[in-house]
């Protein structure tokens, strides 16, 4: 298959489905897989198309984010009958205490039911074995020695690293993946967005930034005149500490990767950085588990400090009447306790993150 009659390798074309930890991880596996020398075909942004037809192949009770992940397999499939591996990633673990939702975990296996080529490995569990160990394995489907594959992961390493001091500098998630798609540079768009009242957005990169799903959610606000953080803007340091959630004495430590950083991210929120939003939103999937599991802790503390939350549950029939009558109630709440205690538009102060202690 690799090999042309002249004895020269051609380029393995590897497809990747624009859904699920794209919205986390593809500038990693762009680097990496580009210094393995693979092509990237990548499927389009989500469509009605595409939802309906993960909504086909998925069965019931499944998240409207892996029904969508269906549909996209599907699309880039059916797009590009060419491809020779289509790139399905198995995320267990990230770090040693905590694991990723098991729809992560199972994603290899039950795609399998779709009429899909030859995939290709990379499995992410390091309780097991460090992520270098992932990409050597991964060199060797793509016909490459270890000495290379480290090479290329340490420079996707490099990258990614990159990505994330971009994100923390304001970048938003979709500006820097439209960068990273181009190949162009980090920069911070020249016009910022400046609000009168800033929101916390909470939940998995997949909802919040497949702006089809969400009804292109952070649009939104902004039109609302609200400014927009969520977690991958905020400081590394506020993630290095687990939290211990302690329901009547007991401790308890979160099992799930994603809605641990959750919980970290508004950990600051409760306390030091009480003053520096104005509300907290969540968007979750219906159906999804870990979320709605620690939406009701979130809930319960945001009353503790009386901070406005505000969650919203999506699925495929979510309509946009519905959305906006939402956000413009919550906005307008929150907006007119901020003028009753007479406090000044936001975009007058900087976000201050303080210093880890
Ligand atoms: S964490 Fe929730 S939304 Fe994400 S894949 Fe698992 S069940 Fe679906």
């Amino acid at each position: 298959m690799a090999l042309s009659n002249i004895g020269v390798k051609k380029r393995y074309k590897v497809g990747i489905p624009r859904a699920l930890h794209y919205y986390r991880y593809y500038p990693f596996w762009k680097k990496l897989l580009e210094e393995l020398d693979a092509e990237i075909v990548l499927s389009p942004p989500t469509n009605k198309k595409i939802v309906e037809e993960g909504v086909t192949h998925g069965f019931g009770e499944l998240c409207i984010p892996v029904k969508i992940y269906y549909g996209q397999v599907l699309k880039l499939v059916e797009a590009n009958p060419d491809l020779d591996f289509i790139f399905v990633p198995r995320y267990v673990s990230e770090v040693p205490e905590s694991y990723f939702c098991p729809k992560f975990l199972s994603l290899p296996d039950v795609i399998k039911i779709l009429p899909i080529p030859k995939i290709l490995n990379f499995e992410v569990n390091v309780k097991d074995f460090p992520i270098s160990t992932s990409a050597i394995e991964l060199g060797k489907q793509l016909g490459k020695g270890q000495n290379a594959s480290l090479d290329a992961y340490n420079k996707a390493q490099t990258y990614f690293d990159d990505y994330h001091r971009f994100l923390r500098e304001g970048g938003s998630v979709n500006h820097a993946l439209r960068l990273v798609q181009r190949s162009l540079p980090f920069k911070l768009p020249k016009k910022k967005v400046q609000g009168d009242i800033r929101f916390l957005l909470l939940g998995h990169a997949y909802n919040i930034f497949d702006t089809f799903i969400n009804l292109d959610f952070i649009k939104k606000l902004h039109n609302q005149g609200v400014e927009v953080l969520t977690i991958e803007n905020l400081p590394e340091y506020l993630f290095k500490k687990p939290v211990i959630v302690n329901p009547r004495g007991g401790i308890l430590r979160n099992y799930w990767r994603h809605e641990e950083e959750i919980m970290q991210a508004i950990r600051f929120f409760l306390t030091k950085g009480r003053n520096e939003i104005d509300g907290v939103i969540f968007l979750i999937s219906f159906a999804c588990g870990p979320d709605s599991l620690i939406s009701e802790l979130i809930m319960r503390d945001m009353k503790v400090v009386g901070l406005p939350f505000l969650e919203i549950i999506m699925d495929e029939h979510s309509g946009e009447a519905g959305m906006m009558t939402r956000i413009e109630s919550f906005v307008e709440m929150v907006r007119r306790k901020r003028k009753k205690l007479g406090l000044e538009p936001r975009w007058k102060s900087k976000i201050n993150f303080y210093e880890a202690t």
